[in-house]
């Protein structure tokens, strides 16, 4: 009988352990992805567009075999297994809340077909690592050191001639979802080529380069390792010993996946509870212009506007615009992070949430609460010339003066908010809570 490999974020044929475990078991299977509306109802179009590409470049890989199902997997996934006599389910293991659930419904929903989760998108799967007495790190650095200490797997060895991938019972790709976003090219191959073509150019200049937006000396791996058209162990592997900076980077992205296995409530509250009585403002108007990147700061509108252009923004923005939203309009961290997470192509919820309390103040290591980014001072240090604004602000691109703080430049809007101000509103409200 052939098995099942139902694909959710593993969607490559590389170093993938539970492709593996299924040829194991015999030479047939069938690959499965499930559309699963509780997943796909928040995301935007950018998401949408880039996961459909990667399913098709999956497609592409596997023959056209792949065979997409819309509904809930508890009932899709046992459905398909009784129409093509599968004994065996094969997932990598998925390691947010939803994901948990969702995967014991599965299991239970099989009875005696077997369920297998093998590996994880993760260098370390999380949850395996834990302090000397069992409880888990609450704290980036040593939970790093811990992290590196117990090592990973060098890749497995997979190819797509490992299986023979039978013809799908029914439900091919839907239509793409319209999306005017500029997405990255979709897919395992694509995802290869600018890992490649980011570590012969960038890496070498990547720890004094990576703060700077205007410089794209970053990966761009996200929205792939987002999807697990690369595993991260595959990244690992290959920088071998060389730089630790972008090793470090990886290493947070573990962290808070490890935080949010132990801590699945912090998805939505407070890592830190004496948060929870910090007085926030619900202004509407403000948030729109907070999302349409239309605040008067032209750090913030870059990287809000980038969020909409490209699915993606660059981290150092990502903290400006998250502190922005906190600390100088006062707004729930959560508000944000709904936004980004409908926005961004890589959106993770373990990432997202935590990177927004990090910046909030409430998460775990958190920057201090009082040091609040001066959004001015940040876009002078991070985007000296102003290159990053313009690309992103079509109205001051061709502006004379100071891009940084504008006035008068035609159809650009002044400050929402005075900086100076809220940042003392924000300290006194710090203030009432740190007693
Ligand atoms: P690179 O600098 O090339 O880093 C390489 C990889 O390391 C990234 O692809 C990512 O997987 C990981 N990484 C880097 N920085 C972080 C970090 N601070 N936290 C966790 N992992 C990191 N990242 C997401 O993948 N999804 C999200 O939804 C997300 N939301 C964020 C929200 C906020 C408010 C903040 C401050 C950060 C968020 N990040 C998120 C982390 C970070 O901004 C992105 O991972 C990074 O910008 C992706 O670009 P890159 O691949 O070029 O990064």
């Amino acid at each position: 009988p052939p098995s099942i490999v139902w694909f959710r974020r593993d969607l490559r044929l590389r170093d993938h352990p539970a492709l593996l475990a299924a040829a194991d078991r015999g030479h047939d299977a069938l690959a499965l992805f499930v559309v699963d509306p509780a997943l796909t109802a928040p995301a935007g179009a950018a998401r949408l567009a880039f996961l459909h590409g990667c399913l098709r470049a999956l497609d592409e890989q596997l023959g056209g075999r792949l065979m997409v199902a819309d509904g809930d997997p508890a009932v899709v996934v046992p459905r398909v297994a009784r129409s093509v006599g599968a004994t065996s389910v094969h997932v990598s293991a998925d390691a947010g809340p939803y994901g948990r659930t969702r995967d014991l419904a599965v299991e239970h929903a099989l009875s005696d077909v077997e369920f297998v989760r093998t590996g994880s998108p993760y260098a370390v799967t999380p949850g395996r690592i834990t302090k000397a007495d069992g409880t888990s790190y609450r704290v980036f650095t040593p939970f790093s050191r811990a992290w590196a200490e117990h090592g990973w797997r060098t890749p497995a060895k997979t190819s797509a001639s490992t299986l023979h991938w039978i013809e799908p019972v029914d439900g091919g790709l839907p239509d793409p979802p319209a999306c005017s976003a500029r997405l990255p090219e979709p897919g395992e191959h694509a995802a290869m080529a600018a890992w490649e073509a980011f570590r012969d150019e960038r890496l070498p200049d990547y720890a004094a380069r990576r703060d700077r937006p205007d410089l794209d000396a970053t990966s761009r791996m996200s929205p792939y390792l987002r999807w697990g058209c690369v595993h991260p162990r595959t990244l690992l592997a290959d920088l071998g010993r060389r730089d630790t900076a972008y090793r470090t980077e990886l290493a947070w992205r573990e962290f808070y996946a490890d935080f949010l296995w132990h801590r699945p409530e912090t998805a939505r509250a407070n890592v830190n509870p004496r948060f929870d009585a910090l007085r926030h403002d619900t202004d509407p108007a403000r948030f729109t212009a907070w999302r349409r990147g239309e605040t008067g700061y032209p750090i913030v509108d870059a990287g809000m506007r980038q969020l909409l252009a490209e699915g993606w923004m660059h981290n150092r923005v990502r903290m400006i615009t998250a502190s922005f939203l906190t600390k100088d309009l006062h707004l729930p961290w959560w508000w944000g992070a709904r936004h980004f997470m409908a926005h961004l192509v890589d959106a993770d919820l373990a990432s997202n949430q935590h990177g927004w309390q990090w910046t909030a103040g409430s998460g775990t290591d958190a920057a201090p609460f009082y040091r609040v980014f001066n959004p001015v001072t940040q876009g002078r240090k991070f985007d000296p010339d102003g290159a990053y604004i313009r690309r992103h602000i079509p109205e001051l691109r061709h502006h004379d003066g100071d891009v940084h703080e504008p006035r008068n430049a035609p159809g650009y809007p002044p400050p929402i908010v005075d900086h100076a101000e809220e940042r003392k509103v924000a300290l006194d409200r710090y203030g009432e809570i740190s007693g």
